[in-house]
């Protein structure tokens, strides 16, 4: 039995790696001839060092994550990791959150170093996720899954060039950005981090955020090298936990995790990190199949591919793939890893010279590895500019860029219900309470000051929780909190205060949190902020529920005690401001959710779902029934559509174009999503009920109507077949648009 599924796993192996190898191999462009020399020159030693990534903890006084006060350089630290081991790279600062002064402080210790030393740049990357969210003062924008709820591209692509503006402001050319791993599995702790459920709409967002971040030439000093995170197939464990097996067939893993990371490399990303995790029993960070195969020869992928923190000691210690940490070191080499992040803990460097000499890791891979570190250096011009002057950057933090994050939040919020409640007046008495109500932290998440975002100490003055964004346009606004986000408070107290009002705002959130700090064992909403509505909703007066979560955290006990619901989702330090907007009606919202919000914690079924997870007509038992389908999102006014106008037969080749009329019957100007969705009604792998092919946001006044054109190829509306290559097939479609539907046939 053991012989049996052993081999069958081998014959598995071998059959995805011939159909990865299958694939079309890419042309290499090469290294420009600095590259060259400097390789020809280099000793074994200054290779390995630039393959090295440190933490910068490591080079201040002090202790990790202790250090001392004030944060400073050490500079007999800098000396050995920079001037000894000639570390090529240094990331982060978890724990804090330093004034641009300091930032230069330390570029400027470790690149003189550089400089004297081995006359090759540091290369400083960051996780600017939403914003720099380690330098004081920067602008912080809403969450990645927020910017998706946009559905506006241009919007992600302006956060995007501020982003690499203050990031670069603060001396740092490379930023560990964007994750483009699905957010299929709503209960992992960095759902908030993803542009959603959908391939497309992730797509577009993924081409905008890229085009942000790098423009048109990296050295520029407005521009960040990008880095995709992190491939691949992260996102969907079996558990949700982060960083537990993945289990997926090739099929799923190309239709729907691959093409995010596809658009990046079309989009000319700079860099890439791997899945901490493993697929189906193969961790990422050993897998050869995935890192050169799939990666380098069929996608074409030429830059740097970082690991993720400490995971080539990690094939040792955690997946136990590797007997000790040598094997563990020339296993991920050998499979295609070009940096090391953080080799705190391990031999590394000791290690990896060791194999070199001995012959186990072919110098030939130390080359290719330490050409792509050094040819990226090149692009960013940090031989010219390691950084560039502080007085560069007029504009970091400036109110311009806070105002480009205040619309971000205001195009996402997104509306899930309102029965006659939306907007409130602000001569009308509200109370508005719940643990989200008043924290900066809540609505920005982790990644925002420190890792975890929960130290408030950081937090930039002046931004405007929702209670006070609230308070700031109407003198009618009291605030009782109710419930911490875990536990009862003072919910009598919050009782007691909605008596006298004739509306009750209640803010639930979720603590600010990510990756395995952020696991949690079911996604019910806590019961304490459960208690709190429940003990309101006794006084029936009309209620408003505003949700500021990491994750769509289960709300069906509840929500039929509310008459509105807005999904605020992580909307960042303009988030008060925008959600204040939207309740008192000046701003009218047009997000619209990138995801499919569940009703029960085990009934996880998506938008592009199969039909058997449709209602079965005979037993009644497989219905499709979220609280709320992904694309949803209301406004203060009405759309009406219609004149959906397509031919009905295509030829394989041809352009399958579509226009239909939207207009705006309402009474308020609004902006309007419109959905372009597909079904393919029959195909050989089981179709999804539909999938999204096409979408544009359009802004219309009352009485205005537009008629927006759609040009889609048959090739978008393929799928991966059974050889594991995408497909189209000929044969009948079906496209909706709102409740419009019209059939076509491809031939
Ligand atoms: C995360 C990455 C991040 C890296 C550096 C890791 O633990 O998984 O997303 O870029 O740390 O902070």
């Amino acid at each position: 039995m053991k012989i049996n599924a052993s081999l069958f796993v081998l014959c598995l192996i071998i059959l995805s790696s011939c159909n990865l190898e299958s694939n079309q191999k890419k042309e290499s462009k090469g290294f420009d001839s600095k590259v060259e020399q400097l390789l020809s020159e280099m000793t074994l030693e200054q290779k390995v060092g630039q393959m090295m990534q440190i933490n910068v903890d490591l080079i201040m006084k002090g202790e990790i994550w202790n250090l001392a006060v004030p944060n400073e350089v050490d500079l007999n630290k800098v000396d050995t990791i920079i001037g000894q081991f000639g570390t090529g790279s240094i990331l982060n600062c978890g724990g804090h959150t330093w004034p641009r002064e300091t930032w230069y402080s330390i570029h400027k210790a470790i690149q003189e170093k550089a400089q004297e030393t081995s006359g090759i740049p540091v290369l400083y990357g960051v996780d600017a996720i939403h914003g720099v969210n380690y330098t004081q003062g920067a602008t912080l924008f809403p969450q990645q899954l927020a910017q998706a709820a946009t559905w506006n591209p241009s919007i992600v692509k302006q956060a995007a060039e501020i982003t690499a503006y203050e990031t670069r402001a603060s001396g740092i050319p490379w930023n560990f950005s964007p994750v483009l791993d699905l957010g299929r599995q709503p209960l992992w702790s960095r759902f908030f981090e993803t542009y959603g459920e959908d391939v497309y709409l992730a797509q577009q967002m993924t081409e905008a955020c890229i085009e942000g971040y790098q423009g048109d030439d990296v050295s520029d000093k407005t521009k960040v090298a990008a880095c995709m995170k992190h491939f691949l197939g992260y996102s969907n464990s079996f558990t949700g936990k982060d960083r537990t097996p993945v289990y997926m067939a090739e099929r799923q893993l190309r239709e729907y995790y691959l093409p995010t990371f596809q658009t990046a490399i079309s989009s000319g990303a700079k860099t890439v990190m791997i899945n901490s995790g493993e697929i189906n029993g193969i961790p990422v960070h050993s897998n050869k199949a995935i890192l050169v195969d799939l990666l380098r020869d069929e996608l074409g992928f030429e830059g740097v591919a970082v690991t993720d923190w400490e995971d080539i000691l990690k094939l040792y210690q955690f997946h136990k793939v590797a007997k000790d940490e040598k094997e563990a070191t020339k296993m991920a080499i050998n499979a295609g890893i070009d940096m090391s992040m953080v080799p705190i803990k391990t031999s590394f460097y000791k290690y990896l010279i060791e194999l070199v000499n001995e012959g186990e890791v072919p110098m030939s891979r130390i080359n290719e590895s330490v050409g792509r570190i050094l040819q990226l250096k090149v692009d960013l011009g940090l031989f010219e500019n390691p950084y560039f002057p502080m007085e560069d950057y007029p504009e970091f933090g400036s109110e311009k860029s806070a105002q480009v994050s205040l619309d971000a939040a205001r195009e996402s919020i997104t509306l899930l219900k309102n029965e006659n409640v939306l907007p409130l007046s602000k001569s009308e008495k509200v109370l508005v309470t719940g643990p989200a109500a008043n924290s900066l932290n809540i609505m920005n998440g982790a990644w925002t000051h420190t890792w975890q975002g929960v130290d408030d100490k950081f937090n930039t003055k002046g931004k405007l929780t929702i209670e006070e964004a609230l308070k700031v346009k109407s003198s009618h606004v009291t605030f009782v909190v109710g419930a911490s986000l875990d536990k009862e408070i003072n919910i009598e107290k919050a009782v007691a205060a909605a008596r006298g009002v004739d509306k009750i705002v209640v803010c639930l959130g979720e603590i600010p949190n990510t990756e395995k700090v952020g696991d949690i064992n079911t996604l019910n909403m806590p019961t304490a902020q459960i208690n709190l509505v429940k003990a309101l909703a006794k006084l029936n007066k009309p209620m408003v529920l505003v949700l500021v979560e990491n994750r769509p955290r289960i709300i069906n006990e509840i929500e039929d005690m509310f008459d509105g619901v807005l999904m605020a989702y992580l909307p960042g330090d303009m988030g008060g401001i925008a959600v204040s907007e939207i309740i008192f009606g000046e701003v009218n919202p047009s997000g619209k959710l990138p995801f499919t919000y569940p009703r029960n914690v085990n009934d996880i079924v998506l938008y592009d779902h199969k039909a058997t997870e449709d209602l079965d007509p005979s037993f009644g038992n497989n219905a499709f029934n979220p609280q709320y389908e992904f694309g949803t999102g209301l406004s203060y006014t009405q759309f009406a559509y219609s004149n959906l106008k397509m031919d009905t037969v295509f030829a394989m080749e041809n352009e399958i174009n579509v226009s239909v009329e939207v207009k705006n019957i309402g009474k308020v100007e609004g902006k309007e999503v419109i959905q372009v969705y597909v079904r393919d009604e029959v195909a050989s792998i089981t179709p999804s009920v539909k999938r999204l092919r096409a979408f544009e946001k359009v802004n219309l006044k009352p009485g205005e109507s537009k008629t927006v054109q759609f040009s889609i190829q048959s090739k978008d509306l393929g799928f991966v077949g059974i050889e594991n290559e995408w497909i189209t097939e000929n044969g009948a479609f079906t496209l909706m648009i709102d409740s419009l539907k019209t059939k076509f046939t491809i031939k």
